[in-house]
């Protein structure tokens, strides 16, 4: 289940009205994405969503900006963290049927265009809900880190080592490199 917010669906019967008008629209919304919402927003703070609607002949056109934080674990030391999202959009969602020109400019038909590249207008509305999910998807981290300089937690009393030390450190050692000292201890090497 992806973000689906109905106040992602806007009416944009006027701007259809009359070709490169303009239309500002600024949504604030908790962001749930992902699998049952694993992806969310901080509690008590909201993603802000400011964009930029411009009909053209063919479509609308979609730019502006995409803020907010997205609530994580750090892969190192699993303490959550917030991730900072902050995306430039700028994206075009074209009318379902385009007229079909002849060569002399005179009008042949309708061809259907597929959904599968690009975004469609329905109607009089425009559904950002995939634009921003394919958006926001791509954003995301693939390492999860609260800080690229996360010391992460002790493997053997589990001390989250961004916090405090333990004893373990300096006499943990690695048994597979244990087995090659005893190896090169017998050898005499
Ligand atoms: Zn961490
Ligand atoms: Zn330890």
């Amino acid at each position: 289940m992806l973000m689906d917010s109905k106040e992602l669906r806007i009416n944009i019967a006027k701007l259809l009205k009359k070709h490169f008008s303009q239309e500002r629209i600024s949504v604030h919304l908790k962001l749930a994405l992902g699998e049952e919402g694993i992806y969310e927003s901080p509690e008590g703070k909201n993603f802000i969503i400011a964009l930029l609607l411009e009909s053209a002949p063919d479509g609308i056109r979609v730019r502006g900006t995409v803020k907010g934080g997205i609530q994580m674990e750090c892969a190192r030391c699993l303490e959550p963290y917030e991730h900072q999202i902050d995306l430039s959009i700028d994206d075009f969602f074209c009318q379902p049927h385009l007229p079909l020109m002849t060569e002399s400019g005179g009008l042949e038909g309708e061809v259907e265009i597929s959904g599968e590249d690009s975004y469609l207008l329905e109607g009089d509305y425009i559904d950002l809900n995939d634009l921003l999910n394919d958006y926001l998807i791509l954003a995301l981290p693939m390492k999860r880190l609260c800080d690229s300089d996360c010391k992460g937690i002790c493997p053997r009393c589990g001390t989250n080592l961004n916090v405090s030390s333990c004893e373990c450190r300096d006499d943990y050692v690695d048994t597979r490199l244990e087995k090659l000292r005893q190896w090169l201890d017998r050898e005499g090497v």
